[in-house]
């Protein structure tokens, strides 16, 4: 059985303390916080773990990570924590993604304006294709320093 994380300090070490409504109860013995767990023991997909890590590379939120994929916020922090994964945050891009079925797609990538200054990645998720998208804030300083340093950033 996998250990539950506390969802309050995120420890590990917790104790059973009985069953309320059909699930386990636990206490956290770092911070002695009370919390139950719905699936004790049941491990989420690893192809799910990849997806969420990408979604976390690509700078979206843990909670619009648990929105898109159904994963508990927490789930993905502690996988970010395990596989030590450390993302440069880029303040002039604003990343979106929306689920969309094959037809929604289709309809999605007529649009120009979806695509233009931005561009899309698309991955399949169960029967729907998650859709991410760079919405450039601002004009990239890459190109703006490239005219009169000698930087070699390319
Ligand atoms: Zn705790």
């Amino acid at each position: 059985m996998t250990q539950p994380a506390c969802p309050k300090c995120e420890s590990k070490e917790a104790t059973k303390s009985g069953v309320v409504a059909g699930r386990q109860r636990f206490k956290c013995r770092n911070c002695g916080y009370h919390f139950t767990v719905a699936k004790v023991g049941r491990e989420v997909n690893t192809f799910y773990v990849v997806k969420a890590l990408q979604l976390y590379l690509e700078g979206l939120s843990y909670r619009e990570i648990e929105r898109l994929l159904g994963v508990s916020h927490v789930s993905v922090m502690n996988w970010v924590k395990k596989y030590a994964l450390q993302v440069p945050r880029q303040p002039q891009v604003s990343p979106t993604a929306r689920l969309l079925s094959q037809p929604e797609l289709q309809v999605y990538l007529l649009d120009p304006t979806h695509l233009a200054g931005a561009g899309v990645v698309i991955t399949a998720v169960a029967d729907k294709f998650l859709v991410l998208r760079w919405e450039l804030l601002q004009e990239p300083p890459l190109l703006k320093r490239r005219a009169g340093s000698a930087g070699t950033e390319l």
